[in-house]
């Protein structure tokens, strides 16, 4: 089964996704997380991806296309889940012929509704390990010890560049303008799904499962 989550920064996509690997073994394709990775490692792509990340603005299309283009060919395992891509047309275009040349398809659009007004508060307590990169919430998801990561013990708490206020502003800009029109694409494709995130993390996961049920019985 082949899932994109769709929704707003800080709606909690990547920390969706992350539940869906380690409980239906799928495999997470997140492009901000590959760009963050090509960012570290130092290449010419990655440091003109963190350039334009740092302000919140999206990197080209050919680039996060190829970044998926890449991965298609590896490990299905229970599916792929989407995470941070497509946000535009272009991409979700050129997913759908990826998706069909590698014999395989979507199952669902899961989209991940909050209120405007709760992402910025959302957006900015989120904190990561700087060394396994879990991620935090401040108020509704803090590591155990304030020093230490619950996953590797690592006392190297980070915020992410692009959380600063101007450039979630261009972020949820970008979200609402390139990104929201998608739902109207895969509502018109029968795919879209629609989960409340205004409980937690548990909460919402719940809510999933239950859409996820659904799309398997359907
Ligand atoms: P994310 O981790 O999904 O919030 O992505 C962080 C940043 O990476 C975004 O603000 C964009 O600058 C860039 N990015 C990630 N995925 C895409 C995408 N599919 N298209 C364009 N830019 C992207």
């Amino acid at each position: 089964m082949n899932l994109i989550l769709m929704g707003p920064p800080g709606a909690g996509k990547g920390t969706q996704a992350t539940r869906l690997v380690s409980e239906r073994g799928m495999v997470q394709l997140s492009t901000g997380d590959m760009l963050r990775q090509a960012a570290r490692s130092g290449s010419k792509l990655g440091r003109r991806a963190a350039a334009i990340m740092e302000t919140g603005a999206f990197v080209p299309d050919e680039v996060v296309i190829g970044l998926i283009a890449e991965r298609l060919s590896g490990d299905r395992g229970g599916g792929f889940v989407f995470d941070g891509f497509p946000r535009t047309l272009a991409q979700a275009d050129a997913l759908e012929k990826l998706l069909t040349d590698a014999g395989a398809e979507l199952a669902a659009v899961i989209e991940l509704v909050v209120d405007p007004d709760e992402l910025v508060e959302r957006i900015t307590g989120r904190i990561s390990c700087g060394k396994c990169g879990a991620v935090y919430h401040l108020k509704t998801n803090p590591p155990a010890r304030p020093d230490a990561c619950d996953i590797c013990g690592a006392d190297d708490f980070r915020r992410r560049d692009d959380d600063s206020e101007e450039a979630l502003r261009t972020r949820l800009m970008e979200y609402f303008r390139n990104t929201a029109p998608l739902t109207g694409y895969y509502y018109r494709a029968g795919l879209l799904r629609r989960v409340n995130c205004a409980g937690g993390p548990d909460e919402v996961a719940a809510q999933l499962h239950h859409e996820l049920e659904a799309v398997v019985s359907a």
